[in-house]
């Protein structure tokens, strides 16, 4: 069987010229299931054809436009063609358009609204950029070349470009701030590394983190420290697309680390921030696997055991429930029976348990040294069903940065690069990248959220 596809063009008089973008062969039977419908190489091309045929037509009608001198005002002749090359998702097309010269003071004029520069369409250039904020920049290059006929721009390099164009746009976007103001905000910030490709430097940091409000509302952002990123700017800016005003309440969480703090007191959270739990819980987990593994050779050895591994969970009782100003209680009882293990060795090359268990109680106990103010009472917190930490930052560190950019897949990145990039993922996240898929969560400020669209 075979079928001709033809193009008509519609104008104000009815049906115009036709033209035929291609013809296309396909066994009538259904007896090879390969040969149902369209192939992937068909469909390219006739994608290609298509856009060939409808940019000539658009081109054809740009040219008899003619511009008014731009100096004097007078009309403009055609003085010459120059081609222009545009790299389209659906091919790359090379048009042919006049260049004007002003009857009267001879100025020359580009065509009517034509663009000075202009090497690929936003679309294609936004589908490039969003690709490669999930995956790197050759296999998004891979991946369009596999599926679009986009002959021109299968280098990675130029997709690199692209997303990193992006990125910097992004930064100048305007915030959409919602209708409805939160009365609460809940924020939190965390710090990740990545590798470092520029000289002198191994590792570059980057801070992450989300503002979150009671109705679900989330966004995420990130900057890559010492770059033209302003993380208090990032803050302030997502503190208002969830509907901060200046009676919500702000609710901060972070790490012991003072330069977090500092961010966040710069940013204008003045309220102490609280050390957020996943921190402490992550300390005491390993406190409490140390404690377990403690050898019970003998039965001083044993009764040692039992009263240490009793006080790491006394300990975490405390944290827990805001009591953390007798948290030296348990660290010194489990100090005073440590001298049990004292020669105690470990097995193999393996560090003995109770040399382990030193470090962990002496990691705690440093981390808590002058902090005590900065914990809350989290069981309490947490039966109200609020926050107790940045496990969700956490989370957010890993989707958002280490994903795309882990150590573990030796990625090397320059300052700016990791910079931009993590722009555009932050908004393909947020869903404000200006194309309508790929959103994570529920953008803060949707009109209508998903239930109201159910009911
Ligand atoms: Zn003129």
């Amino acid at each position: 069987m075979g079928w001709i596809l033809r193009l008509v063009e519609i104008g104000a008089e009815g049906e115009g010229q036709a033209q035929d973008v291609m013809e296309i062969d396909r066994p009538g039977g259904l007896s090879d299931i390969a040969a149902l419908g369209l192939t992937l190489s068909e469909t390219k091309q006739l994608l290609a054809g298509l856009q060939q045929e409808i940019v000539a037509a658009q081109v054809s009608d740009h040219a008899t436009r003619r511009p008014l001198c731009s100096r004097c005002g007078h009309t403009c002749r055609v003085k010459d063609y120059r081609e222009h090359v545009v790299a389209t998702l659906f091919g790359q097309v090379t048009m042919r358009l006049p260049r004007f010269r002003c009857s009267a003071c001879g100025g020359i004029e580009a065509g009517v609204d034509w663009p000075p520069y202009c090497r690929a369409t936003p679309e294609l250039v936004r589908l490039q950029a969003h690709l490669s904020a999930t995956m790197t920049y050759r296999t998004a290059a891979d991946l369009l070349e596999q599926i679009f006929p986009v002959n021109a721009v299968k280098h990675s390099e130029t997709v690199r470009r692209h997303a990193l164009k992006i990125g910097d746009a992004l930064q100048e976007c305007a915030v959409m701030t919602p209708e409805t103001m939160a009365p609460a905000v809940v924020v939190t910030l965390d710090s990740t590394f990545i590798r470092s490709c520029e000289t002198g430097e191994r590792h570059l940091e980057v801070r992450v983190g989300n503002v979150e409000t009671k109705s679900g509302g989330r966004q995420v952002f990130g900057a890559v420290a010492k770059t033209e990123t302003d993380v208090k700017a990032l803050i302030n800016r997502n503190l208002d697309a969830v509907g901060r005003t200046k009676e919500t309440a702000l609710t901060a969480f972070t790490d012991g680390c003072s330069g977090l703090r500092r961010i966040l007191a710069d940013a204008g959270v003045t309220d102490l921030p609280f050390l957020d739990w996943f921190h402490i819980g992550m300390r005491l987990q390993h406190l409490k696997q140390v404690a377990g593994a403690l050898s019970c050779d003998d039965p001083s050895r044993e009764a040692a055991k039992a009263v240490i591994v009793g006080e790491v969970e006394r300990l975490h009782w405390r944290l827990w429930n805001g009591k953390a100003t007798n948290a030296w209680i348990s660290i010194d009882r489990i100090h005073v029976v440590m001298h049990h293990f004292k020669g105690e060795s470990g097995t193999g090359k393996s560090i003995a348990a109770s040399r382990k268990l030193w470090t962990a109680l002496h990691a705690i106990d440093s981390s808590l040294t002058g902090q005590s103010d900065w914990l809350v009472n989290y069981a309490e917190r947490h039966r109200a069903g609020l926050r107790v930490g940045t496990a969700l930052t956490e989370g957010t560190a890993d989707f958002l940065v280490n994903q795309r950019m882990n150590k573990s897949q030796h990625m090397r990145w320059s300052r700016r690069g990791a910079a931009l990039l993590l722009q555009v993922r932050c908004a393909v996240y947020n869903g404000t990248l200006g194309s309508d898929f790929g959103q994570r969560f529920q953008p803060a400020n949707d009109p209508c959220p998903p239930m109201a669209t159910a009911a």
